[in-house]
């Protein structure tokens, strides 16, 4: 394929709305759905003379992301203005960071391929949100836009992501971790429908082996992992069509179209000096204390990224079944907690990974709320293990009854009856009525068809409704069937 000697760079710049109670800079609730203009005050109105005061815990959240990503904290940073004109904007600028941002330098490593793969961030900005503007769904909305101030003010990090990314998968296996990563600390609840994780990506192609920069485009309205992926797709190979055509990439601001399936234009790309930039008068530098980070180091749990790498090394799991058994801290646990109990994590990830995840997503609820708990897991696993009772017994017919019930397996086997047959005794007499009733099968295995013996197994599990162990009906079969060859 000709396509195949150009290869991608992407950069992605993620938007993450704080899980605080009150805005950035003032007093005003963060809550969402709200009647419009109900969660406003002189602050987040940008009346004039009305002055910012910081919010520490949207501090404090910024300092556990720095930490979460590896990232370099400026002990000082600064507010600065980035001045521009929009309706939902009344100050005329937007507070954020820009000389001196909260934190520099962090990574994540991805998964991709069974390899991995570390994207680095360049910085964290923490920075107040704009007003909505509503421009659908009123009587009047033909000739009329709509403003909703309640965001304004709403605490975010804008997380800038190096081009250290080369495919479309690999930039939505950056954003999964880095949601993932977000509710392991609860900041924010990654909530990509209502806004509250927001993505654009910056795209250039270039030849493989090259390590100039090929001109740039960014793409907004990214807000599903699939949106992500399909337009990186399309617009690498809308640029490769352009180079290949003797044609150059121009510098611009484009939009993801979800209906048309491809990215258009939507404005040129702004140069940061359009902008303005300068420190906020109206706010002192932030000062972080290294007591202060301690103090929210204490508090912090184990990172999805470490949990993912002990989960491996201590549990023998393949880099994929570690990548979604901790894709929640919810999960994460109960996995451990069965593993635990039952001592066989390998087990323990089999089912999690099939049939509690099957059943989640069937059903839609979360793993906090799924009805078996862990010890209950453990145990049928283990009678799985002690052959009490068989692997079909115990998924098709123990496992579905523990989610209605909310009963142990133990209680199940007994109450159905559905212990496995490892009686060789039973098993032998079995075998015999089940071979003199059908000679015409005993024959052609006597007459050197040895395939009929599955014919036979056959019969022994229905005649012990799957209940027969297995590997005892096949080695006391043979030795019957032997028998008669005699
Ligand atoms: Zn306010
Ligand atoms: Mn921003």
């Amino acid at each position: 394929m000709k396509t195949s000697s150009f290869e991608s760079v992407i950069g992605l710049e993620i938007h993450a709305q704080l899980l605080t109670k009150t805005k950035l800079f003032c007093g005003c609730s963060t809550q969402y759905g709200n009647p419009p203009n109900s969660l406003t005050c002189p602050v987040c109105l940008g009346l004039p003379g009305a002055l910012p005061v910081l919010n520490q815990e949207a501090v404090a959240m910024a300092v556990k992301l720095a930490l979460a990503i590896k990232a370099q904290l400026n002990l000082r940073s600064v507010f600065s203005r980035k001045n521009y004109f929009y309706p939902d904007l009344p100050k005329g600028y937007q507070i954020t960071q820009y000389h001196l941002p909260v934190a520099i330098n962090g990574y994540l490593k991805i998964e991709s391929n069974g390899t991995y793969k570390t994207i680095g961030i360049e910085r964290i900005n923490l920075e107040e949100d704009a007003g909505k503007s509503i421009h659908e769904g009123m009587p009047d909305s033909a000739q009329k836009t709509y403003l909703d101030f309640n965001r304004s003010g709403i605490p975010l990090l804008e997380i800038v992501g190096k081009p250290e990314i080369n495919s479309p998968s690999e930039a939505v296996e950056f954003l999964q971790l880095f949601r993932t990563t977000l509710q392991y600390i609860e900041i924010c609840d990654g909530n990509m429908e209502e806004g509250s994780l927001r993505c654009d990506a910056n795209l250039s192609v270039r030849k493989k082996g090259s390590s100039k920069l090929g001109i740039k485009t960014e793409i907004k309205n990214l807000n599903s992992f699939r949106f992500l992926h399909k337009a990186l797709e399309y617009e690498a190979q809308r640029q490769i069509a352009l180079l290949e055509a003797g044609q150059s990439v121009s510098q611009e601001t484009r939009l993801w179209d979800e209906k048309a399936n491809k990215t258009r234009p939507m404005r040129t790309k702004e140069e940061a000096h359009d902008y303005r930039y300068f420190p906020e008068p109206d706010l002192p530098p932030l000062v972080i204390s290294a007591n202060f980070i301690n103090k929210i180091k204490a508090t912090l749990p184990e990172f999805p990224q470490e949990k993912r790498e002990r989960f491996e090394q201590q549990y023998k799991l393949p880099a994929y079944d570690a990548k979604v058994l901790t894709s929640s801290r919810q999960l994460a646990n109960y996995f451990e907690q069965t593993a635990k109990i039952c001592q066989q994590p390998k087990q323990a990830s089999h089912w999690i990974m099939r049939e509690v995840l099957q059943f989640l997503k069937d059903s839609g609820i979360t793993i906090s709320e799924f009805p078996v708990s862990p010890q209950n897991l453990a145990e049928l696993i283990m009678l799985v293990e002690k052959k009490e009772i068989s692997l079909r017994t115990a998924k098709e017919e123990v496992f579905p009854e523990m989610i209605k019930t909310k009963q142990k397996a133990t209680a199940i086997i007994k109450r159905k009856g559905l212990t496995q047959v490892s009686d060789e005794e039973q098993i032998k007499n079995i075998i015999l009525r089940v071979t003199k009733d059908n000679p015409k099968p005993l024959k052609q295995y006597l007459g050197g068809k040895t395939q009929v013996a599955g014919f036979f197994v056959g019969q022994v599990m229905k005649e012990t409704r799957g209940r027969a162990n297995p590997q005892l009906v096949n080695k006391i079969l043979r030795q019957i069937l032997d028998g008669y060859q005699k």
